[in-house]
């Protein structure tokens, strides 16, 4: 996944991730709407932003999980904003023609990777669980309807919940949740920078990442580059975003599927 990190968002959260929110991005259906939307996010003047920008294609992420993006007031500090090639007032059978499915199979795919990191429950939020503070997914139109700070009502009455609910479903099913078979090296203790940890097990970690095709050196220091890469793996397998090797990113550089 690239990133193009967004102009406008707050470092850090005030909250606890919490919510998944919908948005149509208003924008037309193009292979290269998501690299659009999140050139626009990196140099416009208007305070927006997302997390991440989906087209038929690809995702282009803009804001870092463990930072806040800007896009629905009200639901922006425990929220993550994914943005969805298409437009608020699109019929189903828009969103469900084949830009609109494949664009729903990368969504899925992103939700999956989240729902999996932060414990979010793939479930499409009634506003009155929404206004309870319960966890799950919600849209922009929804967050205008609880917290009454902004107006938008994206992605809009139409848009096929059904349909992305079940993939991201069969996203979660369908992945690695752990082969047992696979011989893990003893995890001996978080892997961090900075500073540096060195030693035998740093090596361990970078011989195999290599074997999965990350750029690293085996050098036995985990540096700012392992910490990067560390960072893109973690993202990708939708594991907890530090930068740092714990027992669940060791884990995963050995069973989860090199995709
Ligand atoms: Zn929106």
């Amino acid at each position: 996944m690239k990133l193009v990190q967004a102009r406008w968002y707050h470092r850090g959260r005030i909250s606890p991730i919490r919510l998944i929110v919908v948005h149509s991005m208003e924008w037309v259906e193009r292979a290269t709407t998501a690299e659009e939307c999140a050139k626009m996010f990196a140099t416009m003047n208007r305070q927006a932003s997302a997390h991440a920008c989906v087209d038929a294609n690809s995702v282009v992420r803009c804001v870092r999980d463990q930072d806040t993006a800007w896009a629905a007031p009200g639901g922006n500090a425990d929220g993550l904003q994914l943005e969805l090639a298409g437009f608020a007032r699109q019929t189903r059978a828009e969103w469900l023609d084949a830009y609109g499915k494949a664009m729903l199979d990368q969504a899925a795919a992103v939700i999956a990777g989240w729902s999996r990191a932060y414990k979010i429950p793939v479930k499409k939020l009634t506003q009155t669980e929404l206004r309870a503070g319960k966890r799950g997914i919600t849209s922009h139109a929804d967050i205008s309807a609880v917290y009454r700070r902004s107006d938008h009502t994206d992605p809009g009455t139409k848009f096929p919940w059904d349909e992305l609910i079940d993939r991201v479903k069969a996203e979660l099913d369908g992945a690695d949740g752990g082969r047992d078979d696979v011989d893990v090296p003893d995890w001996k203790r978080t892997l961090s920078w900075p500073p540096t940890t060195k030693g035998d097990d740093v090596k361990t970690w970078q011989r195999q990442m290599r074997k999965r095709g990350w750029k690293l050196d085996v050098d036995g220091w985990y540096a700012g580059a392992d910490a990067e890469v560390c960072w893109a793996f973690q993202e990708e397998k939708g594991l907890k975003v530090t930068g740092q090797v714990d027992e669940a990113t060791w884990r995963a550089a050995w069973t989860a599927p090199i995709t």
